[in-house]
């Protein structure tokens, strides 16, 4: 195998950062990204892969980069429609998008697996990396909160992830296994870069797909992260809940600690190096770097430091 490649683990909107730095600093068709299906979703009849949508559009130039997910310059005709007659008002899929989802809900029904129209997809759109499900079984994530068990979509743009979380669960994950040649990738990769995601939800999925976890740990000196948390709170989403619910400190630390059977070199934000000598005692190589990509300067930096390290 041919071993000038890497390999990435992703989410989405903050993975996309990170990943749009990374294909301005090398071939982006030497990007190998392994995504996150755990929030997968079937509505109005269609299948639904919001991170995998994400990495493709960000990847073919066409995301919207203010909201971090969907076309840019996209409109919701479709949409305000199929509100009326399903009388549910909270999914936000704009008309470009549907097109996608009609496309991949089409090419499942001609029996195609999620890796192979993920591949049609990302062909037709122009994506020059190689996006890869984690796996080609249904996995949904579902959250328990105190007023009852619901989607994870559900719960982070319905209800926007205001509920107290009692319980996360992924349903499927125990079936799951990685796609063709993942488990090869990961053991012949450059290095092996975890995005800045969500730790419980869009990375702890990946690592519970049967294998991954382990194949990761084998190769740890070449496995590099980003924390998602800065200064003990999250950019945006529920990260510091889901991290609560499973007894996690909210912190660096405790995404260091999660991550430390297989994690070899962490970055941490210049705002957090105060903890980096607790980091290292975990035996893990520790930086510190701005790791806030507010602009494409930021995401750049960011990916030029991992790959110079
Ligand atoms: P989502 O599920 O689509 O929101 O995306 P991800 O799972 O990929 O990422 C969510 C996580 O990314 C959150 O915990 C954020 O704190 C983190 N994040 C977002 N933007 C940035 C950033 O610019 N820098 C860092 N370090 N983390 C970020």
């Amino acid at each position: 195998m041919n071993k000038n490649f890497y390999v990435i683990l992703a989410g989405g909107v903050g993975a996309a950062k990170l990943i749009e730095g990374l294909a301005n600093v090398v071939d982006p068709e030497l990007l190998k990204i392994i995504i996150n299906t755990g929030d997968d979703i079937e509505l109005f009849g269609l299948k639904i892969c919001p991170d995998l949508d994400i990495i493709t559009y960000t990847l073919a130039n066409l995301v919207d980069k203010e909201k971090g997910w969907g076309f840019k310059n996209e409109t919701f005709n479709c949409l305000s429609i199929l509100k009326r007659y399903y009388n549910t008002g909270w999914f936000n899929a704009g008309d470009c998008d549907l097109a996608t989802h009609i496309y991949r809900t089409d090419l499942f029904k001609q029996g195609f697996s999620k890796d192979e129209i993920t591949t049609r997809i990302c062909q037709n759109l122009g994506v020059k990396s190689h996006l890869i499900p984690m796996c080609n079984e249904d996995v949904q994530t579902f959250i328990t909160t105190p007023s009852g068990t619901m989607h994870f979509e559900e719960y982070f743009i319905k209800h926007q992830c205001k509920p107290e979380v009692l319980k996360i669960h992924f349903e499927g994950i125990e079936n799951s296994i990685p796609v063709e040649n993942v488990l090869k990738y990961i053991e012949n990769a450059k290095k092996i870069i975890i995005c800045p995601s969500n730790p419980i939800v869009s990375i702890g999925t990946i690592l519970q797909v049967n294998g991954i976890k382990k194949a990761l740990s084998k190769v740890k000196d070449k496995t590099y992260s980003v924390s998602p948390i800065i200064e003990g709170a999250t950019i945006k989403g529920p990260a510091d809940k889901l991290m609560k619910c499973i007894g996690l400190e909210v912190s660096c630390i405790g995404v260091a600690k999660f991550y430390q059977d297989f994690l070899g070199h962490f970055i941490i934000d210049n705002k957090d190096c105060i903890l980096k000598p607790k980091i290292e005692e975990l035996g893990i190589k520790t930086y510190c770097f701005d790791t806030l990509m507010v602009n494409l300067r930021k995401k750049i930096e960011l990916a030029k430091f991992i790959m110079e390290l």
